[in-house]
């Protein structure tokens, strides 16, 4: 970022996307005054120590007052509660946006608390680690990713174009789509794989002990893969199905009927339908090599 784009910037949630904002902040826009909030004194501590917030409160109300942009970086089941809160203290003209997985319930649950002259700018940075915490963050975490901002009909462009240049600044690609067909998209290229992640290493958990040993130790035959997928936070990941549900069940539907071709296709020792198969999802993994995305 080359720019100031905000005097005064409230990152309510501190964990690894938000303190990888603040990082960024901090880097290129150091004048901005950063104000950061959280509930727990250890976390507040831990952002003093790393020095990446001017001010820390555990009261989102004393965090947003004065703020220019107000980013909600906590996980999705505390956004009403820490809404209900913070929206009579913000400022007239202030911008508040999220980085929320998960858009439609984020929309649903804030939208109705803001007050009048206030932005609102919903977005998800697509760009994360299995980490979190204030320690796990780094500026350099959205470089080449997407951000998509999912503003509802009616948002002034002015704020849309504000956000944007935030993000941008932090190194993404910013696109904008309708908030419902967002989680259509997540949830085919984030909520699913992680679903099966965590379905096939809960599996191999459940398996008798010598078999599981030997799990660990053969492990880089694919499963090291989905393990660190599900080795991602469980309170971040509950609140991702249950607020995407709709979506995320439709396409499991999709992807159980998927899977039960293949079954079949492999009992009945069908081998060209399973060679078309894996050969079209190859060239999936080659675009996305050339999407500059793997
Ligand atoms: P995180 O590392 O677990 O951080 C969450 C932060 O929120 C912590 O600072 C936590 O501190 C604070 N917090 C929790 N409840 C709070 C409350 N009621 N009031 C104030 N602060 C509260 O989580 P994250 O990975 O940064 O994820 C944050 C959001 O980003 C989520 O909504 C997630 O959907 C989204 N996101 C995550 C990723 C990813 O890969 N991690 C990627 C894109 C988007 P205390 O515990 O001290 O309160």
């Amino acid at each position: 970022m080359t720019e100031k784009l905000f005097d005064r910037v409230a990152l309510i949630g501190i964990g690894l996307i938000g303190s990888s904002l603040a990082r960024v902040l901090r880097r290129d826009s150091p004048e901005t005054a950063i104000v950061a909030c959280a509930r727990r004194a250890e976390t507040l501590a831990t952002v003093r120590r790393l020095e990446i917030a001017d001010e820390t409160t555990d009261d989102p109300a004393a965090a947003v007052a004065g703020a220019d942009l107000v980013v909600l970086a906590t996980p999705l089941s505390a956004y009403a509660e820490v809404g209900r809160r913070f929206a009579p203290a913000l400022s007239q003209g202030a911008i508040v946006t999220d980085v929320g997985s998960v858009k439609e319930a984020v929309i649903r649950d804030l939208a109705p608390l803001l007050p009048e002259g206030v932005h609102f700018v919903p977005g998800h940075p697509v760009a994360g680690t299995e980490h979190s915490g204030p320690e796990a963050g780094f500026a350099e975490l959205f470089h080449d990713r997407w951000c998509i901002l999912t503003p509802p009909p009616g948002t002034a462009p002015e704020a849309v174009a504000k956000v944007t240049r935030l993000w941008e600044g932090a190194g993404m690609r910013v696109t904008t789509m309708a908030a419902d067909h967002h989680d259509k998209v997540l949830a085919v290229t984030s909520h699913l794989p992680h679903l099966i992640a965590y379905t096939i290493v809960g599996t191999a958990t459940d398996l008798a002990d010598d078999l599981r040993s030997e799990v660990i130790a053969f492990s880089a035959g694919g499963f090291r893969d989905f393990t660190r997928i599900a080795a991602s936070d469980p309170v971040m990941w509950r609140d991702i199905f249950l607020a995407n549900r709709e979506a995320v069940l439709e396409i499991l539907q999709r992807f159980s009927e998927d899977l039960t071709a293949l079954q079949r296709a492999i009992r009945r020792g069908e081998a060209d339908r399973l060679e078309a198969r894996f050969t079209q999802t190859r060239a999936i993994r080659r675009s996305i090599i050339e999407a500059k995305q793997a």
